[in-house]
């Protein structure tokens, strides 16, 4: 049962996509978090997929894995890494698993005969959703983000579901919109009417927001604010500004510059149950930047990088926020480069601009496309001792150069890309066979948490300071037990496994031969934390720190 009173936040969007409702969300989390109370994030995504594993990184953003395998959205990494927390299937929900479920149960008469209809049946099933997920994290506070924007067809019944719910517990019930205010460049004045337009949108529906937060490049004056709070309804203490600012880590600290946990408690009837000065680790945790005394140059290199920037980093966060904790945590400050793999394939001299860098990593992938480019990479890096870092297929093709290059094995391949090779180092294993012959691609492959056991003296083992690690994993292919014997002759070796000895999990060059050279089948990147950054990003950051240019 979910705790009596227990209080709902709701954060919905306005005027458009892309304003940061998942920062907004993980930030009002992380500060009542911090005056003691149990927050359990809900994401909320209204497509009909099912899960968002099919989705295209370059398009939707990352595909953030949980612990128990299932893909969802990018947002549930920055819940997880803001809260801190590792969050379940019942904290993930979209229009397909919802429909679905009903049409399943439908079709085994779960209805007893009844007209199966959206309302009540479908948001009777989103609010049952809303409710498991409290009570698996027995939280104070559902914190429950409604993706899409007010006034899209999609998100219309998780919308009617937060209201029947307000309805039902009007005390314990809040609306959250995050709006955006323009400045046209012609004007270059901050104007109010799109997010006045979206409230009565929204009013439309039977919800009023309780509280406005107003993004824009900006900080918002009190005029406009009287201006929002007299059009909509609201107290002007209760828009808050939110201005971009350079970190997202600093949008907890700014929204509590407007007092918006105060607001909150006041709206939800309820008071500080402790005050745990969590936000002041926090606001240390966000100056180590400013204080960093070095700084580190590290090239990520793949092939998702033909749609410019916005989505690049979109696709990576995960790698990309990893990174920057170990980077802080160390003491310095990171520079991030992407560099499109592709290039060296039409000019291979060009590979030599990785040079410049501290380190390399390259991150997870699929397909063929610029893979050719990456091997040079690893080859460059590899040959001139510069510290690499392969995530997934980083590792991948880190085995598939080796093999190439060292073993001389000139065809070596993934089955993914040249199933035909003489040398098929990575391969599909015979489970993923079946299920790809059947085109049963969602959700099949190896998917979360999978643990390994590390070798005695060895990069990843020292990195990690235990000899039993878990990762999260999502990828077909895995390394051909048939070559393992003979890449390890020849030098590569394989520091970790699966705890039957089975599948190849780290790969690396000894300390002798390379100062830094260590490849996962897993994705580290999922579990890195502000305030306990990723042992392995921190032993690549520790070797790019000492081998600095
Ligand atoms: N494409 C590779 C596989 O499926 C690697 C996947 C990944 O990097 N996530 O095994």
């Amino acid at each position: 049962m979910a705790k009596k009173n227990h209080k709902y936040i709701f954060v919905v969007g306005g005027v458009m996509s892309g304003v940061g409702k998942g920062i907004a969300s993980s930030s009002i989390g992380k500060i009542l978090q911090s005056k003691g109370f149990k927050v359990n994030p809900i994401k909320v995504d209204p497509y009909l997929n099912v899960d968002a594993g099919n989705m295209n990184p370059t398009e939707h953003g990352e595909v953030f894995v949980l612990d128990s395998g299932l893909e969802t959205d990018q947002d549930m990494g920055n819940y997880e890494r803001f809260l801190e927390i590792d969050l379940s299937n019942d904290d993930y929900m979209t229009s397909g698993m919802i429909y679905k479920h009903v049409i399943d149960k439908e079709r085994n008469l779960g209805y007893r005969g009844k007209c199966v209809e959206a309302i009540p049946h479908i948001t009777e099933e989103i609010v049952r959703r809303w409710k498991k997920s409290s009570e698996h994290h027995e939280s104070d506070i559902s914190l429950i983000e409604i993706g899409g924007t007010i006034g899209d067809y999609q998100n219309i019944l998780f919308i009617e579901a937060a209201r029947t719910l307000k309805i039902k517990h009007p005390q314990d019930v809040m609306f959250i919109m995050v709006s955006y205010l323009p400045v046209p460049g012609s004007l270059g004045e901050m104007k109010t009417k799109p997010t006045q337009n979206a409230v009565r949108q929204l009013n439309s529906y039977g919800v009023q927001p309780d509280i406005i937060i107003a993004r824009g490049t900006h900080s918002l004056d009190f005029k406009r604010k009287e201006k929002i709070a007299f059009s909509c309804a609201v107290a002007p203490e209760n828009v808050i500004s939110a201005p971009d600012i350079k970190s997202v880590y600093d949008v907890p600290l700014n929204f509590e510059k407007d007092r918006i946990s105060t607001i909150i408690m006041k709206t939800l009837h309820i008071r500080t149950k402790a005050h745990n000065g969590e936000l002041e680790e926090w606001r240390k945790f966000v100056q180590r930047k400013t204080k960093a005394k070095h700084k580190l140059k590290v090239a990520v290199v793949g092939k998702y990088f033909d749609t410019g920037d916005f989505v690049l980093s979109d696709a990576y966060v995960s790698v990309i926020e990893a990174i920057k904790f170990s980077s802080y945590w160390k003491d310095s400050d990171v520079e991030l480069s992407w560099l499109n793999s592709k290039d060296y394939e039409t000019d291979s001299k060009k590979v030599s601009e990785l040079k410049d860098y501290d380190g390399v990593i390259v991150p997870g992938g699929f397909g063929e496309s610029g893979v050719e480019g990456v091997l040079q990479a690893i080859e460059y890096v590899r040959k001139n001792k510069i510290p690499y870092l392969g995530l997934c297929y980083g590792m991948q093709l880190a085995v598939v150069e080796y093999c190439r290059n060292v073993l001389g094995w000139k065809d070596a391949s993934t089955a993914e890309i040249n199933p035909k090779s003489s040398h098929v180092v990575i391969d599909i294993m015979p489970e993923q066979k079946k299920i790809l012959e059947d085109g049963n691609y969602g959700a099949t492959m190896r998917l979360g948490v999978y643990k390994a056991l590390l070798r005695y003296g060895s990069i990843a083992r020292e990195a990690y300071g235990e000899s039993e690690v878990s990762e999260r994993h999502r990828h077909r292919y895995e390394v051909n037990p048939e070559y393992i014997e003979e890449i390890e002759k020849a030098g590569l070796m394989f520091s970790g496994t699966s705890p039957d000895g089975k599948l190849m999990e780290f790969a690396e060059l000894p300390r002798s031969a390379h100062p830094f050279f260590v490849g996962t089948q897993a994705h580290p990147e999922f579990k890195a934390r502000p305030m306990h950054p990723h042992p392995l990003f921190t032993a690549f950051i520790t070797a790019c720190l000492k081998g600095k240019k």
